[in-house]
């Protein structure tokens, strides 16, 4: 148990993967509010390490539908 467990990512299933702090790229962003506008889910979240707030803009499979389509 070497490689193995220091390569584990921090994975959490109702999260997207790929959100890091921009700032310091720590994958530790707590949402702080969701909301819900125009079929999309906009999450604010902020850093846990340096405080850096970031948006993310998720899109439902329906609108996502339109998008790819
Ligand atoms: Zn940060």
């Amino acid at each position: 148990m070497t490689s193995e467990s220091t390569r584990k990512r921090w994975p959490p299933a109702d999260e997207p993967k790929g959100v890091v702090c921009p700032k310091c790229g720590c994958a530790h962003l707590p949402v702080l509010n969701t909301r819900r506008s125009m079929g999309r889910i906009v999450r604010y979240r902020q850093c846990r390490h340096c405080g850096r707030r970031v948006t993310t803009y998720e899109v439902t499979p329906s609108k996502l539908a339109d998008v790819t389509a």
